[in-house]
């Protein structure tokens, strides 16, 4: 069976393609009945999005082995500041509270804001202690603070 280039036009972009006469032998014998619908350029940003966005999604045995990779698996969860419910990439586990999204980056916040006040508190400790240190032995710190007098 012979096959000629045939000139398409992309679904998408409206650009004209050329399904050539290679191509229409590759999807013979791949038993494609359908003509390409979209352009090289718009099929490879297409093939960019997830299995899931696209309109040829193979069928379901296709799908789980599409690569190699199976679709992320989410799990529900309740987040433990609002009570919501909500999926998380990872199997919930009872000693860690789940956030859902909104919660997630004030909890961060919030700890990020902790962390740094008690950096601040230690810092402040140790040079409570560096005073007190002075008071005892003035010209001991003396040194010790500026060597090079
Ligand atoms: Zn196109
Ligand atoms: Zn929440």
């Amino acid at each position: 069976m012979a096959f000629n280039d045939r000139e398409l036009n992309c679904r998408d972009c409206g650009a004209a393609f050329v399904f050539t006469a290679g191509e229409q032998e590759f999807y013979a014998t791949k038993g494609l009945q359908h003509d390409p619908v979209r352009c090289p350029s718009c099929r490879q940003s297409r093939k960019l999005l997830r299995p899931e966005d696209r309109e040829e999604s193979p069928h379901f045995g296709v799908y789980v082995s599409w690569g190699g990779r199976t679709p992320r698996q989410l799990h529900v969860a309740t987040c433990a500041q609002c009570g919501n419910t909500t999926e998380v990439p990872f199997v919930p586990r009872g000693d860690r509270p789940v956030y859902c999204s909104n919660c997630y980056n004030d909890v961060r916040v919030k700890q990020e804001e902790r962390e740094l006040a008690e950096a601040e508190a230690a810092s402040a400790r140790i040079s409570a202690a560096a005073a007190q240190a002075a008071g005892r032995d003035a010209a001991l710190t003396e040194r010790v603070v500026a060597p090079s007098e």
